[in-house]
């Protein structure tokens, strides 16, 4: 049985709407792994990387996007990074932040968020990157997005987006479910009220994608009864690109004192990518070899 994670995009009525839904529990199920989070920072996280696909999905080609989510909470913030291409990775200030469930019985995100902000920092190549921050709602992400799009893009969005997280640890489901209203759309009473009925009926997003139905499936289902038009779909996958090279090229942008600093202590240097946890290790001899560069390009 073979669930994939992957992305569509759909138009709702005669193009009112536009849906993003995608099932994400590979990508989550990737991330718990790499950062061994306790359960609700796994829901955090794991809502995040959500969310930075769908915003991924809505840039160009070339563009990549980083969201910060600043949250005096325990959590001590979120910092996922995606692209156009489906690929998306990130990390959490405190992986092993352990509370109770929360007053409705579910994992406690809001809390381990806490008050702050959200920020969407969009890299647009040459030009100025795009900066966008709005207060957090109520941190559990899917809100704080809903309230993003609202303000800083003037969409009236609805967002759904969850985390299943199984007894022992490992999520069962993750996913998410956008809807974004057309211009056109706004003062269509009929549409809108008829679009809120279905969202308001909607089973809980993480259990949806933690079965077997495909995004396809379940979309169809949230919103039996209205026009449907797919329009693509893409793979989507916890992907980090980082290399031994571009930690070279960090090294040396700490500049030749500091270099000669870490070598004339005669030990290796590791550094930790805190994307994805894979480890580099530079030796005084690899130093040296940096070194020299720098005086080569200085020269
Ligand atoms: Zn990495």
């Amino acid at each position: 049985m073979e669930k994939k994670d992957y992305l569509i995009r759909a138009m709702l009525g005669a193009n009112q709407a536009r849906v993003i839904a995608l099932r994400t529990t590979g990508v989550v199920q990737e991330a718990q792994k790499v950062h061994g989070t306790t359960p609700v920072a796994t829901a955090a996280l794991g809502r995040t990387l959500t969310m930075g696909l769908v915003l991924g999905a809505m840039l160009k080609a070339e563009e990549t996007l980083t969201i910060q989510i600043k949250g005096e909470g325990p959590l001590g913030g979120i910092v996922v990074v995606a692209n156009s291409r489906g690929q998306v990775k990130g990390y959490v200030g405190n992986p092993e932040v352990d509370l109770p469930l929360n007053a409705a019985g579910k994992l406690a995100v809001g809390e381990a968020v806490g008050p702050g902000y959200l920020h969407v920092i969009r890299d647009m190549g040459l030009k100025e990157p795009y900066h966008g921050t709005v207060p957090l709602q109520n941190g559990e992400i899917g809100e704080d997005f809903a309230y993003y799009f609202a303000v800083s893009e003037q969409t009236p969005s609805a967002v759904m987006v969850g985390v299943l997280v199984g007894v022992d640890g490992v999520p069962l489901g993750s996913g998410g479910i956008v809807v974004q209203l057309m211009p056109d759309a706004m003062d269509d009473d009929l549409f809108i009220s008829s679009l809120e009925e279905r969202l308001q009926g909607m089973t809980q997003v993480s259990s949806l994608f933690a079965g077997d139905r495909s995004p396809e499936e379940i979309v169809s289902d949230v919103f039996s009864g209205l026009e449907l038009r797919y329009l693509d779909r893409q793979e989507v996958q916890f992907h980090c690109d980082c290399s031994r090279e571009r930690f070279e090229r960090g090294l040396v942008a700490l500049g030749r004192e500091e270099l000669q600093e870490m070598a004339a202590k005669g030990e290796p240097v590791e550094v930790i990518c805190h994307f994805c946890n894979r480890q580099y290790a530079f030796s005084v001899d690899d130093l040296d070899k940096l070194l020299q560069e720098l005086g080569n390009t200085r020269a």
